[in-house]
């Protein structure tokens, strides 16, 4: 059976009950699970599973497999309380949530597209087609970033049909198409006005709740690539 991602309906649920369906060396699969599994850029959350401490969360297939310490670990069909370590999940989700908002402020001014990027709780990288950089960018991008955040733009999780997600001109730009046509339903977390893109992240609730960034640092990792690292700090 596949694990239930509580995370992707609600990314606000830090507490829930699972029966465990699977066991393996120091980890368990659980029949649902609040935790999210590293993927998609954005780190996997910590917590408790009973008393043991989750120290990784992986997706293997349909089962997501928290990786706990200490023991004994639980058996198949036990039922198991999880709890979220919420400051770090709200960190990931404020960044993430910022990482968008980079997107489509550097798509609505220049045009450029994303081509890579990394998260931590609250700092983060990502990479744009840009070549060269424009002059001052750096100010600039975060003044554009930050008076998006302070319009505290609704940010809204939908579900939609595989045939109408790859329609959307939106959703084509941050290539839906890369999406296996196996998925039916595809997952759209909208920035409403600003970006809209397929995604599997948490995030917060508008984007006054990410706060501000502060670009930290620009530089050249080759042609038609250029870095952008920044931090996540409380408005
Ligand atoms: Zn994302």
């Amino acid at each position: 059976m596949a694990t239930e991602l509580l995370y992707l309906t609600d990314a606000y649920l830090t507490e829930f009950d699972g029966i465990v369906v699977a066991v393996r060396d120091g980890a368990v699969a659980l029949d649902r699970t609040a935790f999210y599994p590293t993927g998609g850029g954005q780190p996997h959350d910590t917590g408790t599973l009973g008393d043991l401490p989750v120290v990784d969360v992986r997706k293997d297939g349909d089962h997501v497999w928290h990786s706990v310490e200490g023991g004994p670990l639980p058996s198949i069909g036990d039922l198991v309380h999880g709890v979220v370590d919420w400051a770090r999940r709200h960190h990931l989700m404020r960044t993430h949530s910022a990482l968008h908002v980079l997107c489509g402020v550097i798509w609505n001014e220049w045009r450029v597209p994303v081509t890579g990027g990394n998260m931590e709780p609250l700092s983060a990288r990502m990479d744009f087609e840009f070549d060269p950089l424009p002059e001052g960018f750096g100010p600039r991008v975060e003044q554009l970033v930050n008076d998006e955040l302070a319009a505290d733009r609704p940010i809204e999780v939908s579900f939609l049909p595989r045939s109408t997600a790859v329609m959307d001109e939106d959703l084509i730009r941050t290539k839906v198409s890369m999406i296996p046509e196996s998925v039916p339903e595809i997952r759209v977390v909208d920035i409403v006005g600003l970006d809209k893109q397929a995604d599997g992240g948490t995030h917060v609730h508008t984007t006054g709740e990410v706060g501000r960034i502060r670009v930290v640092k620009t530089e050249s990792k080759g042609k038609g690539n250029k870095r952008i690292r920044l931090e996540v700090v409380d408005a």
